[in-house]
């Protein structure tokens, strides 16, 4: 009998101009942070978003940071993180000397609310950062609301997001500032990457400095303020261009993986929680996630075990931030975060998944969850 192919759970795929443009810019000797491609790049992106303004950064991370930078969060500050993301969400809110106020997220989209925002707000509280987990988006509206109220910004980790919408509108743009990542795994990638974006003028000054060591735009070498180097090279922008040209067959790809995931998984409707999608939103399924139901008899760890032993490679879901040790603090009860976290379970999902894999996986999974 042949043995089947390793499943990875995700994979980049480059069937674009993304060989053209990098010869282009080895050939031109463009290759550092300027050039035509990073130009193009955030200009495509900021059309994409619907945006005014797009900055490219060096990743994900540090685009958080810059946000947080731009909006002024320094120590004695507090920022409002979903306790389940990635622990970059936090991490970023932690080097501007702020403290990262964990909170607990919504049963249906596992992101994080109004109301469970409302109830954390301090005197300290400068802003929240929203995530849309997995591509499903956070219900804006009504976190917008409440800050406008307070006075408070609202920073979107849209890194696991792009293409998603709310309401109509892309995410990433209904808050103060959205931040991508283009990481290997993520929706679309330039390697290592990010990108910013925002409505406001007087961010995207802010943001432009402080990504460019704090350089007057108009006079070489004189600093103004203690800047960062967190540029994104013309490289990873050919290929993130190239990557955004064929943003709506990516996401298409997700979407028919998805579906498929959905109708095959049907049946397992009494052992597992398949996602949901929100009638005001479109989930871009940067991850098609789980989770087993409280009564099953194997645990998530169990199952991701079986499915290895069958070649298929699975991701257990983030662990809540309140349980790493940078952040731990057992005392902190976020009910819901704890319960879907240990029983979710990511599947491959990529653009690269045909159907006889999606159908191998969930017949592993079947098996994995009934024996
Ligand atoms: C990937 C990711 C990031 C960080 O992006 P990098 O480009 O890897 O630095 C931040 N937040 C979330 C939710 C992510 O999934």
């Amino acid at each position: 009998m042949p043995i089947p192919h390793r499943i990875p759970v995700a994979r980049p795929i480059f069937n674009g101009n993304e060989t053209k443009y990098v010869q282009d810019c080895l050939e031109s000797g463009w290759i550092s942070s300027v050039g035509k491609y990073v130009e193009r790049f955030e200009a495509e992106f900021a059309r994409h978003s619907a945006a005014r303004h797009a900055f490219s950064c060096a990743n994900g991370t540090c685009g958080l940071h810059l946000a947080l930078l731009a909006l002024g969060v320094g120590p004695g500050d507090e920022v409002i993180v979903p306790s389940f993301t990635y622990i970059a969400s936090a991490n970023a809110v932690t080097y501007c000397g702020a403290r990262a106020i964990l909170a607990d997220c919504d049963r249906d989209t596992w992101t994080i609310s109004a109301d469970e925002i409302a109830t954390r707000i301090t005197p300290r509280t400068k802003g929240v950062m929203v995530v849309h987990l997995y591509g499903h988006p956070v219900d804006m509206d009504p976190i917008v609301e409440l800050c406008r109220a307070r006075n408070l910004f609202v920073v979107e980790d849209a890194a696991e997001a792009q293409g998603a919408t709310y309401k109509e509108a892309p995410i990433g743009a209904i808050g103060d500032i959205g931040v991508f990542s283009f990481f290997g795994n993520k929706m679309i990638t330039t390697g290592e990457g990010g990108m910013l974006t925002t409505n406001r003028e007087d961010l995207a000054a802010r943001i432009k400095l402080l990504r460019n060591q704090g350089v007057d735009p108009k006079r070489r070498y004189w600093h103004t303020v203690v800047g960062y180097n967190y540029r994104m090279t013309n490289v990873q922008a050919a290929i993130g261009l190239a990557q955004l040209e064929k943003l709506e067959w990516h996401l298409g790809e997700r979407r028919r993986v998805a579906a498929s995931y959905a109708q095959h998984l049907g049946p397992l409707g009494k052992s597992i929680d398949l996602p949901q999608v929100k009638s005001w939103g479109t989930h871009c399924f940067w991850m098609y996630v789980v989770a087993l139901k409280p009564g099953v008899r194997k645990n998530r760890d169990e199952v991701a075990a079986q499915l290895a032993e069958a070649g298929i490679e699975t991701r257990p879901a983030f662990y809540p931030l309140h349980h790493l040790p940078p952040y731990e603090d057992r005392s902190l009860k976020l009910p819901v975060t704890e319960s879907i976290a240990a029983r979710a379970l990511c599947l491959p999902t990529h653009a690269g998944l045909s159907e006889p894999d999606i159908e191998r996986i969930a017949s592993e999974l079947q098996r994995a969850v009934a024996t």
